[in-house]
């Protein structure tokens, strides 16, 4: 019978890490990294490389890529992975290490070695690694995201990974409707929350812009540079906002891959049309330029911590014309969050002025969400919950249950669950 082992991302947000074994062997599905207070990485629960047969990376956030280079240094595990989750993956590994480089036991070298061995698979195509049969399937969580479902020794296992049932501007919702599986790993990210519609949020924050613009105040958008960033863009780029919109950091060359992967984008000609009228800063003359004017900027980092975001927050607080909407979630501890319940950051005690507003564009499902997903699948018995707070997933499971008939695990890292 197989086992599921989670490695990381029990009973908290990161650092996912899920290994499926049989018979001493095992699939590792993501590797990723958190990060503690010093922002140092946190790796998840240790793993024999050598063991492996297989490495299913689902998406190219750190939490989910950040650690697996690490499998790669002295024997190669087949590593799968869609070609545009491969292509944003070097990005944000390579920016990983330049930020970490001396906490990491791998350098640039070895993301490289990892890459070379890679092997792309489409949704719906079946890879054999080992005893394991992998499958990736469309779930809606950023561009060339997937979740992932394994077959051994008879039973099938679902890992939805951090997976999104509605539609935003560069996703379709997820598509899980009516795949057989007897377990599902769920994340539970939001399990004790609904997000409002998107529409609705998508509606309130070009209202906001466009009050902002118009009275001749310029909008700060602190964004990820993987993929809420390119919805941004593609959002206004939608409505045909006419005002300037600058883009700084990382931004850019995730929009590049996502424009040549067209295929895992809703609609690749809204992101190009972006790409094309929208522009780019290069260098600090283009900063002070994107100051001078009202308009939009979208930098990264989405939660103030640093990068070309915070320069401009620091330049632009102070007005009252000028607006800072948050646009991802902020995590307790990061100066977005200090400025949504204090009105301040720590960098600089200076009063902000600027109108502040957080608008909830998740990338993530909500409680709903996961029941709705969970009620389409066929013969599920039991249901692993990872990739959430503990209080938020005990909140989630009595729904479950209350919903379906099936068990409900909540393991912590470490914990194995037969499967
Ligand atoms: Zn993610
Ligand atoms: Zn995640």
């Amino acid at each position: 019978m197989p086992a599921v082992k989670v490695l990381g991302s029990g009973r908290e947000v990161g650092r996912a890490g899920i290994l499926v074994e049989s018979g001493g062997r095992g699939i590792l599905l993501d590797y990723g990294v958190s990060f503690d207070e010093m922002d140092r990485p946190l790796f998840p629960g240790h793993v024999r490389p050598r063991d492996l047969d297989g490495v299913v990376l689902t998406h190219s956030h750190l939490d989910h890529v950040g650690a697996a280079p690490a499998l790669f240094i002295s024997v190669s595990p087949k590593l799968l992975a869609t070609p545009l989750t491969l292509d944003v993956s070097r990005l944000m590994l390579y920016d990983l290490i330049k930020l970490n480089g001396p906490f990491l036991p791998f350098d640039e070298q070895t993301v490289d070695d990892m890459l070379s061995v890679a092997e792309a698979v489409g949704y719906g195509e079946e890879v054999e690694a080992g005893q394991f049969t992998v499958k990736l399937l469309y779930n809606g969580h950023i561009p060339g995201s997937a979740a992932a479902l394994v077959e051994v020794d008879g039973r099938r296992i679902l890992y939805t990974s951090d997976f999104n049932n509605i539609e935003t501007k560069l996703m379709e919702p997820a598509k899980l409707k009516g795949v057989k599986t007897d377990v599902v790993i769920a994340e539970s990210t939001y399990g004790d929350t609904n997000h409002p519609p998107r529409r609705e949020t998508e509606e309130r924050f070009y209202k906001a812009v466009r009050e902002v613009v118009e009275a001749g105040g310029s909008v700060l958008v602190p964004a990820f540079s993987v993929s809420r960033g390119q919805e941004i863009m593609a959002l206004l780029a939608e409505k045909g906002f006419e005002y300037p919109v600058w883009y700084d950091g990382m931004v850019r060359q995730v929009a590049d891959l996502y424009a040549a992967h067209p295929s895992y984008v809703k609609d690749a000609d809204l992101l190009r049309k972006a790409l094309s009228e929208y522009r780019m800063v290069n260098g600090w003359s283009d900063r002070k330029k994107a100051l001078k004017e009202p308009g939009v900027i979208i930098a990264s980092s989405g939660t103030l911590k640093g990068g070309p975001s915070l320069y401009y927050f620091k330049r632009m607080a102070s007005d009252p014309k000028n607006a800072v909407f948050l646009v991802s979630f902020q995590p307790p501890g990061t100066q977005g969050r200090t400025l949504l319940e204090e009105g301040v950051i720590q960098e600089s005690q200076q009063p902000v002025k600027a109108r502040v507003e957080w608008f909830d564009f998740s990338s993530h499902t909500d409680q709903s969400g996961v029941l709705e997903v969970l009620k389409g699948l066929n013969g599920v018995e039991k249901v692993i919950l990872v990739h959430g707070e503990y209080d938020a997933q005990l909140a989630l499971a009595d729904r479950i249950k209350e919903e379906l008939d099936v068990e409900v695990e909540i393991p912590e890292n470490g914990a194995t669950v037969e499967v």
